[in-house]
């Protein structure tokens, strides 16, 4: 791979040499003392970003706890799901989620909740804003967990936390968010938006290596969790036992939490209230740049929601249509990689991401990449 190779794809971003070479350290055991450092540095670290992703550096919770899995975001996603709902010990009644779904990953936490509960969704067209009246009627005091995502990467749609956790608070239902590609990139305000669970993976704004994710669970949301409800491996009461000793129940993956450690040091470094104006600024950049080469953005917005801070979502134009491939490779061809649109937005969408820590140089050199591309 070229050095100078630019991942653009929403997930996974590019790491740092730092984050590389941490990962290419000399193997310790999982039970050493080496190995708990780094899972500590790396559990203080997302404490931060979790609580202080705001603009002023204020935080917004302090009495939760972070974990990092040996697993990618959906297990994340699983675990806060199963923990709230799940009925595997057959002790639960068949609990109520309410998933919202406006997007490929609100369903994946809808397809989630099928397994453990009833699910009772709301659900609006991909890349369309929420009805929250819809919501409203939808949630009750019979509904145990709301779900949602709150930057949705496969149509590049900020979706309103804030709006759907004051309902969910007022049915004292559990309240999961996704924040896979907001948190570290963008604001997330834990307490002030009633979330419970949030979860985000390595691989996206944190600039980690692809193969963990990480969850805050407050402490409201860690009295609710049945461990013994979850598949075993998710049992979060026992992770949260662990993580008190900066271990995992099971083999730690170890050269993936290091680079961990290291991504998300290096974001506290940057400071969260810097990191979100840049990644606003970068991706005000973008949208600006694909409006002014005469092309329309795919998210519908309302007055509720509003277009990713970390991620552009852009319909592709007819002449495009007819062979997308032939675009996506012009672009390969010039060392740039995006994504194109998921499931049934294949070949009608493309996707460029500036999650991480990337320069303005490389913000320009992806719009003259796909400049390049549309005129070939
Ligand atoms: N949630 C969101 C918003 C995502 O963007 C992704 C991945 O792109 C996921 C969840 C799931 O991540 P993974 O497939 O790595 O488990």
């Amino acid at each position: 791979m070229r050095e100078d190779f630019l991942l653009l794809n929403p997930g996974p971003v590019p790491v740092t040499r730092e984050v590389r070479q941490a990962m290419s350290e000399p193997m310790v055991s999982h039970r050493s003392a080496e190995f708990e450092a780094v899972y500590e540095r790396a559990q203080d670290a997302l404490d931060h970003v979790f609580t202080q992703s705001t603009l002023d550096g204020e935080t917004t919770a302090s009495d939760g706890t972070s974990l990092v899995f040996n697993g990618t975001a959906t297990m994340a996603m699983e675990a806060a799901v199963a923990n709230l709902v799940g009925t595997l010990s057959g002790r639960g009644d068949d609990g109520k989620v309410v998933p919202l779904v406006n997007g490929k990953f609100g369903r994946r936490f809808k397809r989630i909740a099928d397994r453990y509960a009833s699910v009772d969704p709301v659900e609006a067209t991909w890349g369309h804003s929420l009805d929250l009246d819809e919501v409203r009627e939808t949630v009750d005091d019979d509904t145990d967990v709301v779900t949602m995502v709150h930057n949705e990467t496969s149509t590049g749609l900020l979706n309103p936390v804030e709006e759907v956790g004051e309902i969910a608070a007022e049915h004292d239902a559990r309240f999961v968010v996704d924040g896979v590609t907001s948190i570290g990139g963008d604001a997330f305000r834990i307490d002030d938006w009633n979330v419970d669970v949030a979860v985000t993976d390595a691989q996206k704004c944190l600039a980690a290596p692809p193969g963990t994710s990480a969850m805050y669970a407050t402490e409201r949301a860690q009295e609710a969790f049945d461990g013994d409800a979850a598949p075993f491996y998710e049992d979060l009461d026992w992770h949260l036992r662990k993580a008190d000793s900066h271990q995992t129940p099971f083999t730690s993956a170890v050269p993936l939490f290091r680079g961990l450690a290291v991504a998300v040091e290096d974001i506290v470094e940057e400071g969260m209230g810097e990191r979100i104006e840049r990644h606003r600024e970068q991706s005000r950049a973008f949208r600006e740049a694909f409006t002014a080469m005469g092309l329309d953005l795919f998210a519908e917005r309302n007055d509720a929601t509003e277009y990713s801070n970390t991620l552009t979502a852009v319909s592709l134009p007819a002449h495009t249509r007819e062979d997308p491939e032939a675009f996506f490779d012009a672009i390969e061809a010039r060392g740039v990689s995006i994504s194109g649109g998921q499931a049934h937005l294949g070949g009608e969408i493309f996707r460029v991401s500036n999650m991480g820590g990337l320069s303005s140089e490389q913000i320009l050199r992806g719009v003259r990449t796909i400049g390049e591309a549309f005129e070939e």
